[in-house]
């Protein structure tokens, strides 16, 4: 599809979703990535773990610090924006959002200037990071879902991409779009 590479998983229900998302992964694997990584939302809180390499990196990192949750988002990751690393790995949160993508955004290096003109501190060298703080953004304004948000935040980014989302506000929803 494009230039998306790689996969994105998600999963609403009433499983724990961290070995549900990890198998999706695995299911993704021959698709090739660099890095992987799930988020969880353990009802209070998204929580987020990411890992550099192998899905094993990952089964590993999930072993150590396990997430309780039933809904969640996971990723592998191709890089495009940014080295592979675990910092660079998805998902990428900015306040309650958590993002996983696919593809590219074009019209990085405006939103990038610009949300930085912001004081937004940007933590990973991806073009994904900026469309999680676009989300948060469009939920501060007033956005009346994360759907909406996530909507609005699309409607100023430009480029081929598959996401997905959630956020600490919608305990059993995520939202995924794709162009
Ligand atoms: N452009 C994003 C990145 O570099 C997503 C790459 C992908 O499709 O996995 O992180």
């Amino acid at each position: 599809m494009g230039d998306a590479m790689c996969g994105i998983v998600g999963y609403v229900g009433s499983l724990d979703a961290a070995p549900i998302l990890v198998d999706g992964l695995h299911k993704l694997e021959y698709r090739g990535y660099d890095s992987a990584g799930v988020a969880v939302h353990d009802g209070r809180n998204v929580e987020i773990v990411r890992a550099a390499g192998k899905l094993r990196a990952l089964d590993l990192a999930l072993a150590r610090r396990t997430l309780h949750g039933t809904t969640g988002i996971g990723h592998t990751r191709w890089a495009t924006h940014g080295r592979p690393s675990e910092i660079n790995a998805h998902p990428h949160a900015s306040g309650p959002v958590a993002l996983v993508h696919n593809g590219i955004i074009e019209n990085l290096v405006p939103l990038r200037a610009e949300l930085e003109a912001r004081g937004v501190t940007l933590l990973s060298d991806t073009d994904t990071e900026i469309v999680a703080h676009l989300i948060h953004q469009e939920l501060d304004a007033g956005a009346p879902s994360l759907f909406e948000a996530v909507r609005r935040a699309l409607a100023r980014v430009t480029g081929t991409y598959a996401i997905a989302a959630m956020s600490r506000g919608a305990i059993r929803a995520f939202s995924i779009a794709a162009r």
